[in-house]
Order: structure tokens, then C-alpha cells, then sequence
């Protein structure tokens, strides 16, 4: 069987680099395709195809066409779901039902959403007095940055990359986009899909390779790039700032989180358990949402760790198409690593882990899987390092409070600042304690409702601006305000 080879995108061709690597599948560890590495000369050939595109009929088009055209990618996204569904779960080993229900469904709806979005947008206007007696007219005109470095993480692959490119699309840019290192395939296969669907050569093109030193430095580094997009790490993220910062590029970042549920002796148990075993352990905990921090009011401790306990038990490690299969593998060993690191602080730490805290015994066809057992500990700190590090993986530490404002204090003190989710029984502490979270995002009594034309991103050391709605439509537009003396 000869490998399959994952190239780059460029100008609406696909491109080798001179070096490949492979690509791991997580569930066994074995090779799924090799891919090909973008030097700097590739990154700059992309750049320049998207500065092309803006050059030729993409940068004429009107709002509307940009929106059929988007709509027609949706519609293709959707007659291509079961190759991008397989391209997904390879590259990530997730559970068929999730990269089904989550991962593809969204990078169509992305599309679809965005095309209305542009389709019905405004323009800011103001008619001013003076005074005087004089009256102008201002007007906003917003005009597409340019060219947009793309940069995402390996979690939930197609689906934040389509929330970065539907929006920049839209508002009439060209992107570079650059997956993750461990998951290429479905932003390639796009890159057919987007032909396929009718959008101009050059409009997305595709750059594979690693952060420093590849293809990601050689992206945010490169002349020509008018802004940059990023999901991932927050170190990264510092990294990508500084490569900005020459020229003054503007970012939009959504990055690392630690977050924190609060549940409150109101709540209905059963669903906040069943809510927060989905916070906790979707995705193997590799969502940036994910719940890693859960206070619990004392009287209901013990019977909400008791819950949470048999659920994470219930949980079934298994192969993505294996009926059953609720939990897949973590990403990569690397990371599995990183992971079972923060296995031996918490014991170190004095935590306790009353479910998983180890690799699980895997059949022998999987055992050189990135497989760890779902995880939650008690007799942690608050402060310490599992309580306050992101450790993006199944797990959680559970910890009692006593107060509202103790438990408030208590979600909030952490450098990040991503999302929360409160479970009560009483409104009113829903809308006060919802409303005080330090967090981008907070849910309460339930975890992962999505509107794509709600604000989305974090604070602190988890991201800067929001994306979402209009507020996409404005970092992806520049705008310029014409001002007429009536
Ligand atoms: P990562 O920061 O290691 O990598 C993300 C992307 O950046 C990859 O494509 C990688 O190749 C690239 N990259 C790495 N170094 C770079 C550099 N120096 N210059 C340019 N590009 C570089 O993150 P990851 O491990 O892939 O993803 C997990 C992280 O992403 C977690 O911290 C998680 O919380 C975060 N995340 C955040 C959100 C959000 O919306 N806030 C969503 C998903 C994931």
C-alpha cells in the first residue's frame, strides 16, 4: 500500500515541499499519510497566490456573491461529509458520533451562518449636528484586511478552522491557512472543496509544517500578511505577538483555558452531573472549553462527586467506529505525556484520584494508542499546579466551597479567562453569579450552547478580542469612515 501524501494549497494547486512527515493516528499509533512540509519559499508562494486573488475578480465581488459562494461550500461540505468525517476521525482518533454531530456539522453551518451574516450586514452611519446649524453625513465603509494568516490547533480541527475562514471569506479577504502540525487533512481536502464550490485560485490556500522554525513562523513572519488569526497554546500566542509586533499587525487570539464550574447546593443534581460529565470528558477534555476546575457547595459534595464518578466510569475507550465508543485517545504521546505529568503533581500534591489517573489496558491493536483513563481527583488545593494549569486532557479536580462569593473568588482567581458554567436552581444567583465570572463565555445550567452570532473568546491569558457575529465581521474589515458636509 503506497502512503498517501497530505501536500500544501497554493493558488488552487496542490504543492509538494521538499521534506514530509508523518502523521500519526492516535489510536494505534501507526502511519496514516505523510505530509508535506512547507519551506518559506512555499509559505511566500501562498501569500503572494492571496494577494493575487485580492488583486484579480475575488476583490470585486459584492457581498451578495461572496455569500453564494459560501453557501455553495456549505452545500458541498455537506455532499463530502463522509470523506472529511473519515479524514477527521483519522487524524484524531475521536468517536465517529462526535466528529459526526460536532466537528463537521459546524465547518458547514460556519459557512452558511457567515454567508447571512454578510449577506444582511449594515454599515455604521451617523448624521451629526453641529452647533452651528451644519450636518454631516459619516459613514463606515468596511473594506477586507487582506491577506489572513490562519493559524489552528489540533482539538477540534475543521471546526475552528472554518469559524476563522467562513468569516474572513466573507468579508472578502484571502487566507493562509496553517493546520496543525498533527491534524492536515481535513484543511486539504477543504482545499478541493473550496475548487470544487467555485471559490477563486488563491482565496484559501493551505500551508503544512510545524510552529518555530516552519511553516508557522515562516507564516506570521512572512511580508504581505495583513493579519493574523490564532487558535491555540497561550505561550504560542506570545510567540505569534511579538512576530507581529514589527509591523503592527492586528491579531485575534483565542487561547488556553483552566475553567471552572460552580454548583450550587440548588442545583438539580442529576443534570448538572450529566452536564459536567459532557464539560469534563467531550473530546477526551481536549475542548479549550472544557471544564478542569469543578467547586461544589459542601452539603451536595459528596453526592455530586459520587455522581460524577460513575459517570467518568461509564465511559468507554474504544476504536472511533466501535459502537459504544464514548472516549477516544488523547492527540499524540507527546502529549499523552504532558498529561500523565500532571498525573504524578496531583499525587505529589496530595490529590487522590478516585476514578482513572493511569493508562488503561488497552487491547493489543491499541496499545501504542495515546490512550489515558478518564480522571478526577480530590484533596487537591486550590492553588495547586493541576487546579491551576491547563492540562487539556479527562480530567477535573473537584473541591468543596461554602459561599457564593467564596466560590465566585474562587473561579475567577486564575490567569485565564475562558469560559464557566454555573449550576443552580435559582435564577436570580444564575444571572448574578453568571454575570460575575472573569470569563469570555459563562454558561449556566449547561455547557457548549453555541450562537455563532454571540461573542466567543477569552480573557487574561486566554485570548484578546472576540470573534462571533459582527464582532468577526470587524477584525476581518478594516474600515474607513467618509465623512460628507451635507
Ligand atoms: P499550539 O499553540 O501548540 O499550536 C497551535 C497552532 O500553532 C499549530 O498549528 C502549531 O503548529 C502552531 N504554532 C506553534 N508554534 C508556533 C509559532 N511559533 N509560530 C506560529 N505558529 C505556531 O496549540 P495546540 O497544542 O495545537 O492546541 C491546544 C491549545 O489550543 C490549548 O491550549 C487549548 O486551550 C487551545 N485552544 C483554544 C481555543 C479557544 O477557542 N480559546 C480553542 C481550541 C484550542
Amino acid at each position: 500500500m503506497t502512503t498517501q501524501l497530505i501536500r500544501n494549497f497554493v493558488g488552487g494547486e496542490f504543492l509538494e515541499g521538499g521534506t514530509g512527515f508523518d502523521n500519526v493516528n492516535p489510536v494505534d499509533g501507526s502511519v496514516l499519510s505523510v505530509v508535506s512540509e512547507a519551506d518559506r519559499g512555499i509559505v511566500n508562494s501562498a501569500v503572494g497566490a492571496a494577494q493575487k486573488a485580492l488583486e484579480g475578480p475575488w476583490g470585486r465581488y459584492t457581498a451578495n456573491q461572496r455569500a453564494a459562494v459560501m453557501r455553495r461550500i456549505a452545500e458541498r461540505i455537506e455532499e463530502r461529509f463522509d470523506d472529511l468525517l473519515a479524514a477527521e476521525i483519522g487524524d484524531t482518533g475521536k468517536p465517529e458520533a462526535l466528529a459526526r454531530d460536532l466537528d463537521v456539522s459546524r465547518a458547514s453551518l460556519n459557512f452558511s451562518a457567515f454567508a447571512d451574516m454578510i449577506a444582511t450586514a449594515g454599515v455604521d452611519s451617523y448624521l451629526t449636528e453641529f452647533p452651528d446649524g451644519r450636518r454631516a453625513l459619516n459613514y463606515a465603509l468596511r473594506k477586507p484586511l487582506g491577506v489572513v494568516a490562519v493559524i489552528v490547533p489540533w482539538n477540534l480541527p475543521l471546526l475552528l478552522l472554518t469559524w476563522k475562514v467562513a468569516p474572513a471569506i466573507a468579508c472578502g479577504n484571502a487566507v493562509v491557512v496553517k493546520p496543525s502540525e498533527e491534524t492536515p487533512t481535513s484543511a486539504t481536502l477543504l482545499g478541493e472543496i473550496m475548487k470544487e464550490a467555485g471559490l477563486p485560485d488563491g482565496v484559501y490556500n493551505v500551508v503544512h509544517g510545524f510552529g518555530a522554525g516552519s511553516a508557522g513562523e515562516f507564516l506570521t513572519t512572512a511580508d504581505g500578511v495583513d493579519g493574523i488569526t490564532f487558535t491555540g497554546e497561550s505561550s504560542t500566542g506570545s510567540t505569534i505577538m511579538r512576530a507581529a509586533a514589527p509591523k503592527v499587525r492586528p491579531v485575534s487570539f483565542e487561547l488556553g483555558g483552566k475553567n471552572a464550574a460552580l454548583v450550587f447546593a440548588d442545583a438539580n443534581i442529576e443534570q448538572a452531573v450529566a452536564g459536567l460529565t459532557r464539560s469534563i470528558f467531550t473530546n477526551t477534555g481536549q475542548v479549550c472549553l472544557c471544564t478542569e476546575r469543578v467547586y461544589i457547595q459542601r452539603p451536595i459534595f459528596d453526592e455530586v462527586v459520587a455522581g460524577l464518578a460513575e459517570h467518568a466510569k461509564s465511559l468507554v475507550l474504544g476504536k472511533p467506529f466501535d459502537k459504544g465508543t464514548t472516549t477516544g485517545p488523547l492527540i499524540s504521546q507527546k502529549h499523552r505525556d504532558k498529561v500523565l505529568s500532571y498525573f504524578e503533581k496531583a499525587e505529589v500534591e496530595g490529590g487522590t484520584a478516585i476514578v482513572g489517573g493511569r493508562i488503561p489496558d488497552m487491547p493489543a491493536d491499541l496499545a501504542q494508542g495515546s490512550w489515558v483513563l478518564p480522571t478526577l481527583w480530590t484533596g487537591l488545593a486550590h492553588n495547586s499546579s493541576p487546579m491551576r494549569e491547563e492540562v487539556f486532557g479527562p480530567v477535573a479536580g473537584l473541591i468543596p466551597f461554602d459561599t457564593e462569593d467564596e466560590a465566585v473568588r474562587l473561579a475567577n482567581d486564575t490567569q485565564y479567562g475562558l469560559a464557566a458554567s454555573v449550576w443552580t436552581g435559582n435564577l436570580e444567583r444564575g444571572h448574578r453569579v453568571g454575570g460575575r465570572m472573569r470569563t469570555g463565555i459563562s454558561w449556566v445550567n449547561t455547557w457548549y450552547m453555541r450562537d455563532l452570532r454571540s461573542p466567543f473568546g477569552g480573557t487574561g491569558l486566554s485570548g484578546i478580542g472576540r470573534e462571533g457575529g459582527t464582532n468577526s465581521l470587524h477584525f476581518y474589515t478594516d474600515p474607513t469612515n467618509v465623512c460628507i458636509n451635507l
